[in-house]
């Protein structure tokens, strides 16, 4: 069966001021459109036609290139888009928060470690925070890979991804990844977040 792209959650223009209505238009439907139709394109007719997103994602080096890329593509952005609700730009609280506080020292210093991993990675890709090993970890995958791939140099789950590729932010900010990065927190869904940790 072909995967098919969900509509947002929110409108193209409810994380204004932070992501600009035009970035979200492009980003959501040219850019995860086109993931979506080049993943179908690489599973027609073959073996792994019948998988899941999560099972093509599990062995997605081992699969190909195209689905490695595609597949990734698709998994990341759902992921992000579920990630992020406007008008919250509020803090995590309870369990996800002391463990928050416990692996990096406080809310703030987490904020400037896990832009620090985004701003580091060279090119494109993403900046996760993860679950590894039982505890709270931030890693960062180039192009569309994700800690979850079988080719992850840091395997766990993720309970928050932050796609920084230059489409991501390039008509608002140009090459300001960092103020991309410093203004993706007003946006944060930590609900969704805290409702990932407690279920790692
Ligand atoms: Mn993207």
């Amino acid at each position: 069966m072909a995967f098919t792209l969900a509509p947002l959650p929110y409108s193209h223009d409810a994380l204004e001021p932070y992501i600009d209505t035009l970035t979200m238009q492009i980003h959501h439907g040219k850019h995860h459109q086109a993931y979506v139709d080049n993943l179908n394109k690489a599973l027609a007719g073959s073996e792994h036609e019948s998988k899941t997103l999560e099972q093509l994602i599990a062995h997605a080096g081992a699969i190909s290139a195209p689905v490695r890329n595609n597949g990734g593509g698709h998994w990341n952005h759902t992921f992000f888009w579920e990630s992020l609700l406007p008008g919250v730009g509020s803090a995590p609280s309870g369990k996800l928060a002391a463990a928050i506080d416990q692996a990096f020292g406080s809310f703030d210093e987490f904020k400037t470690k896990f832009a620090a991993g985004g701003v580091g990675r060279f090119g494109s890709g993403w900046v996760w925070l993860i679950v590894h090993e039982g505890k709270l970890v931030i890693s960062s995958t180039p192009n569309q890979d994700n800690p979850l791939m079988d080719v992850a140099e840091v395997k766990g789950t993720p309970v928050l991804g932050v796609d920084v590729w230059e489409h991501a932010y390039y008509l608002k900010y140009q090459n300001k990844r960092p103020d991309y990065l410093a203004a993706i927190w007003n946006v944060i869904n930590w609900d969704k977040v805290a409702k990932r940790f407690e279920e790692a």
